[in-house]
């Protein structure tokens, strides 16, 4: 099955254009965060890059240097700053069907502040 393309009418995009409200914790030049709207853990963050990818590969093959930069110390600073670093937390990116992936542009869940079930059922 071929790849979808980006579709600009996703949900982060119109977060991104500022055509829907969000909890916004952090923001640069190439990156928004903001809190989920059905938080899975008491810390529960996306941060997305404003550039238009709809994964983790697609940015990783195509984003600039400068965006994998500021993406990966966004996602730092922002484990950091939600005081979730010491005790730990968790990263994900869901990713297309099998990865089941709602929103099509990319973004990485922070969860955090409590210990978290293990990632998959069997575990
Ligand atoms: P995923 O299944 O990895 O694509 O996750 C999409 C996430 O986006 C879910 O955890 C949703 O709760 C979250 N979400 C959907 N709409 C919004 C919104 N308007 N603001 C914040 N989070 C949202």
């Amino acid at each position: 099955m071929a790849v979808q393309p980006y579709d600009p009418e996703n949900i982060f995009a119109k977060i991104l254009r500022g055509e829907i409200p969000c909890t916004k914790v952090y923001e640069d030049d190439h990156v928004l965060a903001f809190n989920d709207i059905a938080p899975q853990a008491p810390t529960h963050v996306l941060v997305i890059p404003k550039g238009s990818y709809t994964s983790y590969d697609d940015f990783a093959l195509n984003a600039s240097d400068a965006e994998i930069v500021a993406y990966t110390r966004a996602i730092g600073k922002i484990s950091k700053e939600a005081g979730v670093v010491e005790d730990g937390y968790r990263l994900i990116a869901n990713t297309r069907e099998h990865g089941r992936q709602d929103v099509p542009h990319l973004h990485v869940h922070i969860l955090g502040g409590e210990k978290l079930p293990r990632m998959l059922p069997g575990a």
